[in-house]
């Protein structure tokens, strides 16, 4: 395989047309066989159910090359269960899991002149997508749906590496007690641009939020779920029916479980924090940020075991999953999905 001239190593997190991407239509009640096109642009109605209503959900994955030279993709059965379950919540069709991991892999499979050599730290962002395309214009979900995959070349998502990084707490909510923090939505995220915006202007890296209801309990950040680690060791996760389930937070869940550490996953309230030892971000795109610092309206709470450099607790979870990640250490949970 002839990989694409680019600069891999200089990518940033920006959107790159590649060569192909996959289509499937759902209507009269039923999705047709899809497949890849050519075209990334979509033509549709201007009142496009997803257009006037926000009926949008997607998922987020990456395919890279391990060490020895394989092309692969972590875990894409949950974003196929993960992109059902949101889409149920929106009312909109589910598309088949198996047919989810298929048309991953050929989407991937079309474009592997772009998957990231391995090293470079880059790798191929998947993006599948779906959402509502037929005339809308009373409340209602749409008759007709389009899921849609298309992959781009993307450098670390944090540029300067695993720094740690300061966060505020926010004073805007993320997600509503009973609303669809737990779902893939693109609504989650148009309502959280100004918190960044905001954080971002007053020299944050990052939103924590707190639980809407009571704003006593830590939620999770824009797109990340947090993992705290307590003086003894113990590996601390916060539970809330209002945070989306990680694939990432889930699977160093397991990691940490493996190493013989002791996991908590229960509600953590605010309060605690200053007793935390080390925190990280986890998601697809980085892995694992870790947090130095919480600025709880100006006054900040110092991570004593992680403020200048990734603490030794975290960065052991982080050293294990991409070792399984990049083929160096043992995949014993069948967690790589292999292109061929
Ligand atoms: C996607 C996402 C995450 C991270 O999930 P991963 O499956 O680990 O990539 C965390 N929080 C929110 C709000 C997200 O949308």
């Amino acid at each position: 395989m002839e990989k694409k001239n680019i600069d891999w190593s200089n990518l940033g997190f920006g959107y790159m047309a590649t060569d192909k991407r996959y289509v499937a239509n759902y209507t009269d009640g039923a999705w047709d066989e899809g497949g890849l096109v050519d075209d990334p642009n979509i033509t549709m109605n201007e009142c496009a159910g997803v257009l006037q209503y926000a009926q949008t959900v997607f998922e987020g994955l990456k395919a890279y090359t391990t060490e020895d030279g394989r092309t692969v993709m972590f875990r894409p059965d949950l974003n196929a269960s993960r992109l059902a379950d949101s889409a149920r919540r929106l009312e909109m069709p589910v598309f088949p899991e198996d047919r989810f991991i298929d048309a991953v892999y050929q989407t991937v499979k079309a474009n592997e002149a772009y998957v990231p050599p391995c090293g470079s730290g880059a790798t191929l962002y998947i993006r599948p997508y779906m959402f509502g395309i037929n005339p809308v214009i009373g409340v209602k979900p749409a008759d007709d749906y389009q899921f849609r995959i298309f992959t781009t070349p993307v450098g670390p998502y944090f540029k300067g590496g695993a720094k740690p990084i300061t966060i505020k707490v926010s004073d805007f909510d993320r997600a509503a007690p009973h609303g669809t923090g737990n779902i893939k939505a693109g609504l989650n995220y148009a309502m959280s641009l100004h918190a960044i915006v905001t954080a971002h202007a007053e020299g944050f890296d990052e939103n924590m939020y707190l639980d809407a209801g009571t704003r006593t309990y830590v939620e999770e950040t824009g797109g990340a779920n947090f993992l705290f680690v307590d003086k003894d060791g113990k590996v601390v996760i916060p539970k809330s029916d209002s945070i989306l389930p990680s694939i990432t937070r889930r699977s160093l869940t397991q990691v940490a479980k493996d190493l013989g550490l002791e996991v908590e996953e229960r509600k953590v309230a605010f309060s605690e924090v200053p007793e935390f030892v080390e925190c990280g971000l986890c998601g697809t795109a980085a892995v694992i940020s870790p947090v130095g610092c919480v600025n709880d309206h100006g006054k900040d709470i110092v991570f004593k075991n992680g403020c200048d450099e990734m603490g030794p607790v975290i960065k052991k979870l982080y050293d294990t999953l991409t070792g399984i990640q990049m083929g160096r250490l043992e995949d014993k949970h069948d967690w790589l999905y292999e292109i061929k």
